[in-house]
This record gives structure tokens, sequence and C-alpha cells, in this order.
């Protein structure tokens, strides 16, 4: 789930897990403090105690950017969406949230909420650095509550580029998605705005290698690279979940499978039926007549030629109540959250009791080989 993540905390029931590279952002962020800030405002400091400072106001930052991360989880919940959790890693934090935005309005709310939070936190900061200096508190000790005042500011400030899928293009989405009605048009106008804003990134981040800071400049380019993917991933899924829209399982299936005993051998099955239809899965019915499994090619390649006399049909076949089952009036984008790799992709579809066909990866295929035409119809619709 968590890709490598392993989990520090828990808070408010939301699982917080860390990436391994979160350990180089903060090595960073420390140096940064101990090499940079430090020696700078507070010059003569000892080495250790300038790292000491450093560590302590990484960790600091790390808990701004998880308070922040927080602040769109709880409010996503609260809308009924589901959080998987908040991972940590290289660029940041990521709030894991699924299931539908439901509204534009729902999703201009939630992305605001994270840059409020560091909002907010920016006015702790600078209240504290504040209340520090007039009670005479040494120059190392208020370095910090400034740095983290101008970094969450920073942090501010990037994410509200309206640039999908920063915060800031998440509020644009739910804007244009709140006026225009159209979730697809917002997404693809958010997207642009993103994509665009990677290739300024990455060009800064290009003139920066060879003419400025080159550690600076790689780092711009490889923020600019991951949001330009991250763009352009968004625009792609909401153009796959477009297309799919108001589609039935009735109109994609293949009809009218051919149901074969499940105890002719594996040879039986290759000679007589799979070789005469242009099926790729079989189901088989036990001598009883129920639906007791389903053959794929897959499970027939499996078997060497040598021992296809000796296997029956049942032994390669996917186990009946492994399978998903459907119905011909539901919606394909439902049946494709069930169908998973225990069934090869596949999903039996029952109309009261009786077998009238089966979904594939191929069929699913076929839709999005109909060309941009019908993408466009169904976008104009
Ligand atoms: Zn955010």
């Amino acid at each position: 789930m968590n890709r490598g993540g392993v989990p520090i905390a828990r808070i408010a029931g939301i699982k917080i897990s860390a990436d391994w590279s979160v350990l180089v952002i903060g090595a960073l962020l420390a140096w940064g403090v101990a090499g940079g800030a430090v020696p700078a405002y507070a010059p003569g400091t000892a080495l250790w105690l300038a790292w000491t400072v450093g560590v302590i106001s990484a960790l600091l930052l790390i808990g701004s950017l998880t308070a922040h991360e927080m602040g769109h989880a709880l409010l996503a919940r609260h809308r009924g969406l589901t959080v998987d959790g908040i991972r940590l890693w290289l660029f940041g934090g990521v709030a894991q949230i699924s299931g539908d935005w439901m509204t534009g309005r729902t999703e201009m709310l939630v992305a605001a909420i994270g840059p409020a939070v560091s909002f907010l936190l920016v006015g702790v900061f600078v209240a504290a650095s504040w209340l520090l200096i007039s009670v005479g508190a040494p120059t190392l000790v208020t370095i910090v509550p400034e740095w983290l005042a101008g970094l969450n500011l920073l942090l501010l400030v990037f994410n509200l580029i309206p640039a999908f899928p920063l915060d800031g293009g998440r509020i644009l989405r739910g804007f244009l998605w709140t006026r225009t009605k159209n979730r697809m048009t917002a997404t693809v106008a958010a997207s642009r705005a993103g994509s665009f804003f990677a290739v300024v990134l990455m060009g800064v981040g290009v003139l920066d290698l060879f003419f400025g800071d080159p550690i600076g400049g790689l780092w711009l380019m490889m923020i600019g690279w991951f949001l330009h993917t991250a763009a352009r991933g968004e625009a792609h899924g909401e153009q796959t979940r477009h297309a799919l829209e108001g589609m039935l399982v009735g109109d994609v299936m293949s009809k009218n499978p051919v149901i074969v005993p499940s105890w002719i051998t594996v040879e039986l099955l290759v000679d007589q039926y799979v070789m005469g239809h242009e099926f790729t899965s079989f189901p088989t019915h036990s001598i009883d007549g129920r639906i007791d499994g389903l053959v794929t090619m897959r499970g027939i390649k499996q078997v060497p030629p040598q021992q296809r006399s000796a296997r029956r049909a049942i032994d390669i076949a996917i186990a009946a109540d492994r399978v998903p089952i459907a119905r011909p009036d539901e919606h394909i984008t439902d049946l494709l959250k069930r169908i998973g790799a225990a069934s090869d992709g596949r999903a039996m579809v029952y109309d009261g009791g009786t077998l009238v066909g089966i979904v594939s990866p191929s069929d699913i295929a076929r839709l999005f080989q109909t060309g941009p035409g019908r993408m466009t119809a169904r976008v104009a619709a």
C-alpha cells in the first residue's frame, strides 16, 4: 500500500508513514540550518550545537509538513472520503485520499485547508520568535522559529501556485468544476496549467544548474519533472474515467460464453473448444450443471503439451468463488474496482442466475481502441 513507507505514528486515527527519502530531505534541511543560518546569524557557534539546532529545526519542519497534510486528511474524512493515511517522502507529504470528490466544492475546501494550516503555522512561528526576542533569548534560539516561519511561508506560496496537482491547482480545478459543472474540462485546464508550470520550473532549474547553484537547479528540475508526470497522470486518469462513465457491463462483456464440462482433459479442451472459438476464457460446469470454475488461456499455456492428457479442465481453472460476479446492468466502473489479480482480470456476468457473459482484460482494452473520436463525442455530450 505505502510502497516502502515505514509507519511512524497514528494521529486521530490517521496513519502516518515515511519513505526512506525523508532522511535525505531531513539531512538537507538540517544542513541548511547548521551550515547556513547558524554561521550567518550566530557566528562562532560550536559545530555540535549548530547541528543540534539544525536537527531540531528539520524535525519541526517535517512536523509542519505533517500538520499541513493532516489538515487535508481530516477534512477529507469529514467530507466522507476515504483517507488511507499520510506519506512523507522526498518532496514533502502526500495525504492519500481515495474515493470520489463528488463535488468541486469539496475538492476546493479539502485543497484549501492545507495552505490554511501552513498560514496558521507561519503566524505561530512569527509570534514565537517575537516572544523569544522580547524576553531576550539568544540568537541561536530565535533563529529556529524565524527559519520555520520563512520555510512555511515558502511552502504556502509554492502550494498555492494554480498548477494541478498542487493545492492551488486543485483549488482551481474545484473552482472551474463548480463553475462549468464539467469535471473533465476543469481537470484538463488545471492539468495544462500544471504541465506549463512544471516546464517553467525545469527551465529555471536548467539555468540554475549552469549559471547559479547546481544543487538547487537539480532540485528544481526534479520537482518540475515530478509535477509534469503527476499533471499528465491526473489528466489521463480523468479521461479514462470519463470514457468509461455511463457504460454498462452488458455493453462491454463477451456474450454467450462457451461453458465446458469441468472433467474433460486439457487436451480435449484445447482441441474441441479453444481452437474453434475466439474466447480467451471458458467457464466450467460440474456434473450437476453448476458453474465451478473459469479456465483462462494463461492457465492452459502453463500446462506442458505432454501433460495435457493427464490433467483436467478443473485442475487448471480458477475456482468460481474467486472470480468476481457482475450484473449486465451494472456500471463498468463499479465492476473495475472489484476485479483483481486473483481472477486474472476477469469477471463472470450473471442475469438472474444464468451466466450470460465474461468480462476480460481484452474487452476493457477494446474500449480504448475506438480512438479519440469517441472520447471527444463523450466529452461533448
Ligand atoms: Zn497540500
